[in-house]
């Protein structure tokens, strides 16, 4: 079973759901040639490809362009469906840095055959998780800033307030879709400076005052 730690805490959070957005800053909408849209992109990952700082990322054999993807992860602390703005905001019970890795190349392919992003998304190793930091203990300003280093080197470094949808907004957004429970996690999407990663690497990401994590890929 895959859970979420918190820090300052012994409670262990079984994970439910992993619900992501796509396309949620415009610096990174451009770098990729993507259109913008007014509504975020939603996709779903798998919990069976979550990791945890201090694991591997495995290299899948059948892609040669596997991109980190540094985001800010929401834990969802209670059932909201259809939440207005308020109700959104508290549902939101922790806060965590996490990757979404993604291969670039099988994700082009798909896009090209209007196919689901499953594939590129969803291989074992694809999802790494920090510890989070439970919303009583901190709260988020959209100040913070997310940095990615690869080998040492700064690849992403952006503040969260580049978002266009904010966290509530996103609850909102998504709890209008389907229901989201305890245990959910919501990945915001990836300010810019996305980029192929090679066996050996070691990636370190962070967010300010929130978490960090850092992994080495295989
Ligand atoms: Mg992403």
């Amino acid at each position: 079973m895959k859970t979420i730690k918190l820090k300052n805490g012994s409670k262990e959070i079984p994970i439910n759901k992993i619900v992501c957005v796509g396309r949620n800053y415009v610096e990174h909408i451009q770098e990729l040639g993507n259109e913008q849209h007014e509504k975020p992109v939603i996709f779903l990952k798998t919990v069976t490809s979550v990791i945890y700082s201090g694991e591997e990322i495995i290299y899948p054999s059948f892609s040669d362009d596997m991109h980190h993807e540094t985001e800010l992860v929401l834990l969802i602390g209670s059932m909201v469906k259809d939440a207005k703005r308020i109700e959104a905001e508290k549902a939101i019970a922790g806060y965590g840095v996490g990757l979404d890795m993604t291969l670039r190349d099988v994700q082009n392919d798909l896009k090209k055959k209007g196919h689901p992003w499953t594939i590129a998304k969803c291989f074992d190793t694809s999802t790494m998780l920090s510890d989070f930091i439970s919303s009583d203990d901190y709260k988020l300003t959209l100040n913070e800033t997310v940095t990615l280093k690869v080998n040492g080197e700064v690849r992403q470094n952006d503040k969260l307030n580049k978002m266009i949808f904010n966290p509530a907004q996103i609850v909102e957004y998504i709890s209008s879709l389907m229901t989201l429970e305890e245990g959910d996690l919501i990945f915001t999407g990836t300010p810019k400076g996305v980029s192929k990663v090679n066996r050996g690497d070691v990636l370190e990401a962070q967010i300010e005052n929130v978490s960090k994590l850092n992994c080495k890929v295989v």
